[in-house]
């Protein structure tokens, strides 16, 4: 790795708090925010737009050569192209979520994206969130933080995000029971298992606001950068 840019990795379970955590630490720190999530989703999109389960390994496979995935960034915003389409809204529903996780189980989605993030880190500073940054992604970054809260915090915090949003109205258990499957897959996956990398920091967000939790990730990259 460059000695130049500096990676902050921060992985964690679904709706932790960690794109918007990482975006403001991103924007703090003038540092790239790298959300991956966004990529398992869009190709999620593409093999939902196909009609495809995305239980169907064999349809997956078949997909990834015909499709296009790329990250471009307007006013330090990330934006995903599936194809040339900005589809950086259509890939925030549940319905969505769902697919990118049973696609992101799949070996060959995760080689197809990883020199994407590996790329994305080579010659910029970045803060990079997803589920094996630490891990598997950039296991040479100079900070990695492993950023949770209890389940039920994550659905309420999620809840409350939808409502204000005005999407489509799911109700907080479903929202809970959605949330914990994910995890459970995420976390059960023979490929990159959602798990904390033995050298990186656990933050638990439960009791702590969003502010808090930023000020407390921004404390942490400091420490680490001045340490070394
Ligand atoms: O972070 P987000 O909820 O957008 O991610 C959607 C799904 O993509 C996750 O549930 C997870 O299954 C998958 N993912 C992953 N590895 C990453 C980022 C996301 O497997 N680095």
């Amino acid at each position: 790795m460059n000695q130049d840019v500096i990676a902050v990795a921060i992985d964690g379970p679904a709706g932790a708090g960690k794109s918007t955590v990482a975006r403001a630490v991103a924007q703090a720190l003038g540092f790239v925010y790298v959300d991956t999530g966004a990529l398992y989703r869009t190709i999620g999109l593409a093999v939902c737009r196909r009609g495809l389960d995305g239980t169907d390994v064999p349809g997956v496979l078949a997909v990834l050569p015909e499709i296009q995935v790329t990250l471009a960034y307007q006013d330090g915003a990330q934006h995903v192209l599936l194809d040339g389409e900005d589809v950086s809204d259509a890939i925030r529903t549940p319905q969505i979520s769902t697919y990118a996780s049973q696609v992101s189980s799949v070996p060959a989605v995760r080689a197809y994206l990883l020199d994407l993030q590996r790329n994305m880190a080579r010659r910029q500073s970045v803060v990079m969130d997803g589920r094996d940054i630490g891990t598997v992604i950039l296991p040479d970054a100079q900070v990695k933080i492993f950023l949770t809260a209890s389940p039920e915090t994550r659905a309420a915090r999620r809840f409350a995000e939808l409502k204000d949003k005005g999407t489509e109205p799911v109700s907080y258990a479903r929202i809970l029971e959605d949330m914990k499957a994910r995890d459970a897959l995420d976390a059960s996956r023979a490929v990159a298992p959602l798990k904390q990398a033995p050298d990186a920091v656990l933050l638990d967000t439960s009791e702590m606001t969003l502010d808090e939790s930023i000020q407390a990730v921004l404390s942490i990259v400091r420490r680490r950068i001045k340490g070394d």
